[in-house]
């Protein structure tokens, strides 16, 4: 009897409490301002964009009012700006979020966990998605529809809004570029309703990647970049990760997961299955709320570039992306029903298929629909989470350990990063970003033999039996784009890879790993933080000090000195222990020393002297090139890179360059990989009907015109440098009247294709500007690369070859066709003109402020070389 009162007593009071839970909840959701009042109109209304500083404002007053959410500053952006992220769920699950990081993170990395504990873990955890929004500003949809998002997902409270609150962590990153944000908001604001409304921002919307601040899932160069990868890839794990973005606006309205063929394989097969549920919840949400010509399987290949989406499925992540049809920025637009195509892989016309059941029948588009849809596919991914959270989290147990099994058993045991590396330094840090993404690396502490071959103590080493060996594979191992029906058209011409055909970041960084097909034994002690890169300073026995040439942070360190007063002279030929190419340092205080090896890492070695032959550095003048026309994101990358390594320049724009005497302020002009059109301003030859109309205001449309050409002319005749990436080279080719030819110029791409591979080549050491190179090394080819030619009898005095691609079995990574194009053909030249020179790289290389193995070659044709007399002694000697 007793006990009945009591339940009955129990059950009233349970009552009461839900009621007033409930009340409160509901004052609480009363008080909770949504976002048409906040802004003043409808997030996604025409020609409106909330700037990245009112979103904010908006979500720390959600932050204030509500407890299902918590607002967590990670770090700032690129230019100081907020970088936040917010976690939503119950206020229960929000108290003990610890715990359940710890949860997520034991069921990412099952090893050494019981099937049973697995299971237990599983039950007991919540299931965790990360959705980013705004990655690529001027796909300027997400960055509003993340205020709707966040607001539904806190006040909605159907049982299906609630079942999410209590079953998943959801974390949205309501803009990943807040930089990019602000800029696009406030220039579109700024010119809409004017004649300008809608022109593109005429400047990278992130400061150093632009559009390309998606490629850096790996390299983690952007701070952005670091914020996430530290979240997704060593703290949070989550089961999914989804990153919304739009695109063209001719086929589909709405592209969902799955990808299109081709995959990369090596993933473990459950992520492949994953993407394709989430991207089946998401479809179905989006043709039940009547949404018209929504796509999966098509468009974007699951063999894409590296960045946060499409590397995640080898962190064991189901990583996918939503691409909505792009409006004018915040402007409508009109798509005729004539305009609509079929688009590239899987989409072969417009028309209804298995994977696109419904048709848009064209009309006007704006960023109402596309908030609409991009709502839609974030709340459907939380959902599915949210009715299936045993089961994704399982799978996550699931695909650790069969990862971990596979790469125990599989032909490749582990990946050596040998302690004798060319340049030890960027082995290190190539291992700094391997621990980044959360990659397990150890270091042996003996020396050892693994396959035959002796690795001495120090090396480094990556074992395949390990939850991300896919991603282990994908960044150490050779790689080699398919060459199939999936990537050839029905002529059987080659179709464009995504973006590279290869990502091998060890090949990249010049950095050697062997794959190894036994276990190691030796004592291995596993690396629980960065691998320090402190340098040291030897005792100074008069002759100053010495550099080598081989390491990239020499020069960094050669920076710091000049700007210091030191004095360092270059050794031009091998002598006295010193190899062509090292650095002498005399007049530096032993602090100033210490302080630059603590900075870069160097050693610093003694020197007898500065040997004859050696020549004095001078501290450069450089003149970076940047224009316009939305901004050149190799010129960004160029610059971070020149920043990290403490290189001196000043940007200048059409107006320094037409102002002419260049010489007079700069001894090297760098022009970053760009057309000659874009940089001059020209029509492209061949371009046929009336031009387009350019909504850019004037102040803003870029272009230097023979003006320019003119100038830059006259500077490198009159002793300076032009040093060109890529197709920059075809400026001072076609316009100086250089003695090239670029051999892969306008070929059919049946008969030569390198979409971004890593092709083998010789660099000839003696020449100064492939000083401190390896003889044989690699080079980064990509579409609209160069390959040159000596065209001309009389002029070939003037032509210095420092880099030429090998003989036969050129490819390394990648795809390649046609290689005798390129057989012994030179991949990097200096020519004299004038007093001066112009070195053109015809690859990449500092792509995206990746490809560390070729740094050098871009640091030595910034520093002086030797005297001319003394040139011509070294070239007549060769
Ligand atoms: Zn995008």
């Amino acid at each position: 009897m007793t006990s009945r009162r009591y339940t009955r007593l129990g059950a009233l009071a349970l009552a009461l409490a839900l009621l007033i839970a409930t009340a409160t909840s509901q004052a609480q959701q009363a008080s909770i301002t949504p976002p048409e009042k906040f802004f003043g109109f409808q997030m996604g209304a025409d020609r409106k964009l909330a700037n990245w500083d009112t979103l904010l404002e908006y979500y720390r007053l959600l932050d204030k009012s509500s407890d299902k959410m918590q607002l967590v500053e990670l770090g700032k952006s690129s230019e100081g700006r907020p970088y936040v992220a917010i976690f939503i769920s119950s206020p229960t699950n929000l108290a003990k979020l610890d715990h359940f990081k710890q949860i997520n993170a034991r069921l990412a990395d099952p090893r050494g966990l019981s099937e049973a504990e697995g299971r237990q873990l599983a039950a007991e955890g919540k299931a965790v998605i990360i959705q980013s929004f705004a990655l690529h500003s001027n796909e300027v949809a997400a960055s509003q529809a993340a205020a709707e998002f966040v607001y539904d997902s806190i006040t909605r409270t159907e049982p299906e809004a609630q079942q999410m609150l209590d079953n998943v962590i959801s974390i949205i990153m309501p803009s990943i570029n807040p930089d990019g944000t602000q800029m696009i908001a406030d220039w579109y604001m700024k010119h809409a309703g004017t004649p300008h409304e809608a022109a593109n921002l005429p400047w990278l919307y992130q400061k150093y990647a632009g559009h390309d601040n998606n490629r850096d899932g790996f390299a983690l160069n952007l701070v952005e970049s670091q914020h996430l990868g530290r979240l997704m890839y060593r703290e949070w794990l989550p089961q999914a990760y989804v990153d919304h973005h739009q695109m063209g606006s001719n086929n589909a309205r709405l592209y969902i997961p799955p990808y299109a063929e081709p995959i990369r394989p090596d993933g473990d097969p459950l992520v492949w299955r994953e993407m394709a549920w989430w991207g089946a919840h998401m479809g179905n949400h989006l043709e039940a709320a009547g949404k018209t010509g929504v796509i999966g399987s098509a468009i974007y290949s699951g063999w894409g570039h590296m960045g946060f989406h499409w590397i995640t499925p080898f962190h064991n992540i189901a990583g996918m992306l939503t691409e909505s049809a792009s409006a004018r920025l915040a402007t409508p637009m009109y798509v005729h029903p004539d305009q609509l195509r079929g688009g590239p892989r899987g989409l072969p016309e417009y028309n209804v298929q298995v994977t696109m059941p419904s048709l848009w029948n064209g009309g006007w588009g704006g960023v109402r629909d596309i908030v609409e849809q991009q709502k839609i596919a974030a709340w459907a991914t939380v959902d599915l989470a949210a009715r299936n959270r045993e089961t994704v989290l399982w799978n996550m147990y699931l695909k650790g350990t069969r990862q971990t099994e596979r790469g125990a058993n599989g032909p490749v045991k582990a990946y050596v990063i040998g302690a004798d590396q060319h340049d030890p330094l960027t082995a290190k840090k190539f291992v700094n970003m391997l621990l980044n993404s959360g990659v397990e690396v150890h270091q042996a502490q003996a020396p050892f033999v693994a396959d035959g071959r002796a690795y001495g103590p120090g090396s480094f080493v990556v074992t395949m039996a390990q939850p991300k060996q896919g991603l282990v594979r994908w960044m150490l191992g050779r790689t080699f784009y398919p060459d199939n029906t999936y990537t050839r058209d029905r002529e059987g011409n080659p179709i464009r890879p995504y973006d590279m055909s290869t990502d091998t970041f060890g090949e990249f960084m010049g950095v050697r790993s062997d794959p190894v097909g036994e276990r190691i034994t030796t004592d291995l002690v596993k690396l629980t933080a960065h691998v320090p890169l402190v340098g040291t300073v030897a005792a100074d026995a008069g002759g100053g000090h010495r550099l080598s040439a081989t390491l990239n942070d020499s020069y960094r360190a050669v920076n710091l000195l000049l700007d210091r007063g030191a004095t360092v002279h270059r050794v031009a030929r091998a002598v006295d222990g010193a190899t062509a190419g090292d650095f002498i340092v005399t007049g530096a205080s032993s602090a100033v020393l210490t302080d630059v090896a603590k900075q870069t890492g160097v050693d610093f070695t003694t020197a007898s002297g500065v040997p004859q032959g050696a020549y004095q550095i001078r501290k450069p003048r450089i003149a970076l090139f940047q224009r316009y026309n939305g901004g050149n994101m190799d010129e960004g990358w160029t610059r971070l890179m020149f920043e990290q390594f403490n290189v001196p320049f000043t940007t200048i724009r059409d107006a320094d360059l037409k102002g002419g005497n260049l010489e007079s302020k700069f001894d090297v002009v760098v022009l970053p990989n760009d057309s000659i059109d874009a940089m001059t301003g020209d029509r492209p030859a061949g371009a046929q009907g009336p031009p387009p109309v350019n909504t850019t205001p004037p102040e803003f449309q870029s272009g230097f015109g023979a003006e320019g050409v003119k100038v830059l002319d006259a500077f490198v005749r009159k002793g300076g440098t032009l040093l060109t990436f890529g197709q920059a080279g075809d400026l001072p080719i076609q316009r100086f009247g250089l003695p090239l030819r670029n051999v892969v110029a306008n070929l059919p791409s049946k008969e030569f294709w390198s979409p971004g591979s890593t092709l083998r080549v010789r660099y000839d050491t003696s020449n100064p500007i492939a000083f401190g190179m390896p003889s044989e090394g690699l080079a980064l080819l990509m579409a609209g690369g160069q390959v040159y030619e000596i065209t001309s009898m009389d002029r070939g005095q003037d032509v210095d070859i420092f880099a030429t691609y090998v003989d036969r079995d050129i490819l390394q990574s990648g795809w390649l066709l046609g290689e005798q194009v390129i057989a012994k053909k030179a991949a990097a030249v200096t020519v004299r003109h004038g007093d001066g020179k112009v070195v053109l790289i015809g690859f990449r290389p500092q792509h995206r402020d990746q490809t560390h193995g070729t740094f050098k070659l871009v640091f030595n044709a910034l520093l002086n070389g030797p005297p001319a007399s003394a040139a011509t002694t070294t070239t007549n000697q060769r």
